[in-house]
């Protein structure tokens, strides 16, 4: 059973849009029957649901990263601003300004934590943007200005979890997607990570859609 929470009430332009889907894995294994939900635009929508329940399921549809777990949506539709992005390849929606933190973290573990952050940039071409994405990036997680040599893999759980979010806002998103961000973390940093992902929906415009359990 999935449930949206919305922070927001009023009228607003809504982002992404997932419209009646239905997943299947190898061919056979029905998860996710009927789901719908809206993502307005510039507010921070959670997706409520219990342990597989289908919330991994529901996101990785968006950013259409079921391929690669021999899953497919096999009804429904999935659009973003109003156009259908179920057919693009992940990191065509990237470029759309879609992203998703994957669930557990997933750092590269040999890089540095600032290596880690520029592979966000991938897909841009501006050293100067960059850099200026990289200051605003340790601005808000000044902890990983302090440890940006340090390689990722021998940083904290929370560390980590900075670096995977401040690595997607590298790509410059406008919808970033959070599986369960607060996962095996302590609550104070819970609560830490939550105050940044507040503020930075507040201060610089990014739309979340978030799981938790
Ligand atoms: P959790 O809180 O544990 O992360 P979740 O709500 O994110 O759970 P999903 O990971 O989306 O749930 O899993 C939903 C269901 O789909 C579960 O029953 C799970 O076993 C099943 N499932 C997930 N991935 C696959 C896969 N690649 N192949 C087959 N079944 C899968």
């Amino acid at each position: 059973m999935l449930d949206t929470a919305k922070t927001t009430d009023t009228q607003v332009e809504t982002l992404l849009e997932v419209n009646n889907i239905e997943v299947i894995y190898n061919h056979v294994i029905l998860v996710l029957k009927g789901v719908s939900l809206s993502v307005p635009k510039g507010g921070i929508t959670a997706l409520l649901g219990g342990n597989g329940a289908g919330k991994t399921t529901t996101l990785k549809a968006i950013s259409n990263l079921l391929h690669s777990e021999r899953g497919e949506v096999t009804k429904g539709s999935v659009s973003y601003r109003g156009e259908r992005v179920q057919d693009l390849d992940p990191a065509a929606l990237v470029q759309k300004g879609v992203i998703q933190v994957m669930e557990g973290r997933h750092c590269f573990e040999h890089l540095t934590v600032e290596e880690n952050l520029l592979t966000g940039a991938y897909t841009r071409n501006s050293a100067a943007e960059t850099a200026q994405d990289l200051e605003m990036v340790y601005n808000y997680f000044p902890r990983l200005k302090e440890r940006r040599r340090s390689q990722a893999g021998y940083t904290s759980g929370g560390e980590q979890q900075m670096v995977a979010i401040g690595r997607a806002l590298m790509s410059r998103p406008e919808c970033i997607l959070l599986d369960e961000p607060s996962m095996g973390l302590a609550p104070q940093l819970v609560e830490q990570i939550f105050g940044i992902v507040k503020s930075l929906n507040e201060e610089q415009g990014y739309t979340f859609l978030l799981s938790e359990q």
